[in-house]
Order: C-alpha cells, then structure tokens, then sequence
C-alpha cells in the first residue's frame, strides 16, 4: 500500500513526488513513455525560471527525475488503464499489474492532437510525425513541413531548419498564437517558407511520405508541397482516457479546487490534465507542489 500513486511522471507528477517525498509518504511514480513527459523532448527550454541561458528540456527533466528520487519516489515504467476506489483503497491498474494507494494525484498532462486527415495514420513512422525532437534527425537534407501556428509549431520549424533541406510551415490563419520573439526568429529564417491559411487535406505517397495537398481556406484551391516528412503540431488533447465517468471534467481536462481536489475523495490532479488556462512547464510545477502539500494534509486529517 502507498501513501500516493502519481499518475504521470511529466513537470507536475515530478514536483508533487517532491513534496510527498520529503514529507515521508510512500510515493511511487507510474509513467507510460518518458519520464519529464513533453517537456523532456522539449529542445530549448527559455521561460522556465533559474536558467537564464535555457536548458534543454531532457536536461531540465533529469534534474527534476533525480530530485524525485533524492526523496524516495519509486518511478515505475507502466501505463495506467484504469483507476477505481476499492474497500482497501485507491485502486490503480495498469499494463503490468494492479497497485493500491491512500490517495492519487493524477498527472497524465495532454498529448498532440492529430491532424484526422487521409494518409496521417498510414504514413505514421513514414512521414509522418508528432515530434521534431524525436525523428527530426532522419529528414536530414530533405524538405519537410508543419503544421500549426502555436509556440510548438514555430519552434519545431526553428529546430527542422538546421536539418532539413526546407522547412514549410502550414497555418491556417495568418497571425501565430506562439510568443512575438518566437514568431521573429521564424520570420528571419530564411529556409522557412510559411503557407497562411491553408490547411492540409491529405498526405500522399509510397512505400514513405512523398508529398502534400494543401487547401486554401478561402478560395478551396488545391496545392501540392513535395515534401518527405509532415509534423503534426497543432495543440494538445487530455490523456485520461482511464478516468472513465467517476471524476468531474471538461473536455476531457480534470475539474479542480485551488487545492487541486477533484470531485473524487482522496484524488488529486495536478499540470496540464487540469482544466486551466495556461499550460507551463511553470504551471505543472505550481500545480505539483500543491498538490503534494495538499495530499500531505489530507493524509494527515
Ligand atoms: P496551441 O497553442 O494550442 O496552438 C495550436 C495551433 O494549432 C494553433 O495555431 C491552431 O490554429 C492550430 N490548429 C489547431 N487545430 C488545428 C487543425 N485541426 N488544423 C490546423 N491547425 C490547427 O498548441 P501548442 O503550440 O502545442 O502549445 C500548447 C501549450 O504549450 C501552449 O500553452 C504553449 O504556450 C505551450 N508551449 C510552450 C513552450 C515553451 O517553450 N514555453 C513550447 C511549446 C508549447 P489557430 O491559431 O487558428 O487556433
């Protein structure tokens, strides 16, 4: 029996395990892929307070991992299916097996949202990508697009562009929700073509990714953009997917108090899962650490 499952081991997961570690309880971390979840296959991270330089995200996540661990949270690599209260207790199950805890924090964060368009699910691992970080580095010397206009989207282009041959960005209005400074270095950066206002229509191609058709959204008129990799950045969707009903939420985001209680007893949820407005790596361990300090209280009561 733990003290807390955390469900998620991104920002705020990490940041919560902090507080309950160093408040003695029995802490184990469940992740289903990468430890620092986004943020660890962030590339430069400039916002985040303490470094004035920036850090890489993998770094920043390192950090943040071994601290975790200074204070005894057991990260264990398994994903979670379901979650449900039990006459022992909170009750979690995941792909290996079942585990129960005093209370859970949930932090699963969101995961990218898919363009739904032909070709995307074929050409998956051919082309097609949700991270330039990860798969960046087989497109060297080719051309490549995005799609989005958020601070993902232009940093991804900015990032595709040391590498590829060309980089395209496709969105479909002409202003970009990402940060003026961001949106600056893409406009100086001559290997970036951007294509406002279009929107892509299907993905086509071999055995691989070849190219492109694009709409524009005013006129309906087809274009196609000869390019070997398409990566999808267009905003991020809850991963709770395991809540299944008993806990209240919004969009599939989880309802919170300021203390991060949801509508289930004994459960907290912290970072990007949260119905909030904005999404940090700063938030999520705002969020984290109260949500540590407010489970240390309930365990207490
Ligand atoms: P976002 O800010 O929600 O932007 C999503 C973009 O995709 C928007 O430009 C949107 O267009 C476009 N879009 C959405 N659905 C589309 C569709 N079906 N087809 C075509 N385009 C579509 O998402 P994000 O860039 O992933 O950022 C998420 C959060 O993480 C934000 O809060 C962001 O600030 C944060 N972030 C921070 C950093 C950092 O270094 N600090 C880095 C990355 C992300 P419209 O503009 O027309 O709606």
């Amino acid at each position: 029996m733990y003290d807390v499952i955390i469900l998620g081991g991104g920002p705020a997961g990490l940041s919560a395990a902090i507080y309950t570690g160093r408040a003695w309880l029995k802490t184990l971390i469940l992740e289903s892929a990468v430890v620092g979840g986004n943020a660890a296959i962030a590339d430069q991270i400039d916002n985040y307070p303490g470094f004035p330089f920036g850090i890489l995200g993998g770094e920043l996540m390192e950090n943040f991992r071994k601290q975790a661990e200074r204070f005894g949270a057991e990260i264990r690599m398994e994903e979670v299916v379901h979650i449900a209260n039990s006459p022992e207790g909170k009750k979690v199950t995941t792909s290996e097996g079942e585990y129960l805890a005093r209370t859970l924090i949930i932090t699963t964060g969101a995961k990218r949202r898919e363009l739904d368009v032909a070709g995307e699910q074929e050409f998956l691992g051919r082309g097609v990508s949700y991270c330039a970080t990860c798969d960046g580095a087989f497109f060297r010397g080719y051309p490549v697009a995005v799609v989005g206009g958020g601070e993902s989207a232009v940093k991804e282009a900015l990032f595709l562009a040391d590498i590829a041959s060309k980089v395209y960005l496709i969105h479909r209005r002409e202003e970009f929700r990402a940060s003026p400074e961001s949106v600056d270095k893409l406009m100086k950066n001559e290997k970036i073509e951007c294509k406002f206002n279009r929107v892509v229509k299907r993905i086509e191609g071999d055995t691989v990714m070849r190219r492109l058709v694009l709409q524009d959204v005013h006129s309906d008129a087809e274009e196609v953009l000869e390019a070997e990799g398409l990566f999808v950045s267009i905003g991020l969707v809850a991963a709770a997917d395991f809540i299944q009903g008993f806990i209240n939420t919004e969009n599939g985001y989880i309802v919170t108090d300021e203390h991060m209680q949801t509508s289930a007893e004994g459960i907290f949820a912290a970072g990007d899962i949260r119905v909030k407005h904005t999404r940090q790596i700063a938030t999520a361990v705002g969020d984290g650490a109260q949500a540590g300090m407010a489970v240390t209280e309930y365990l207490k009561e």
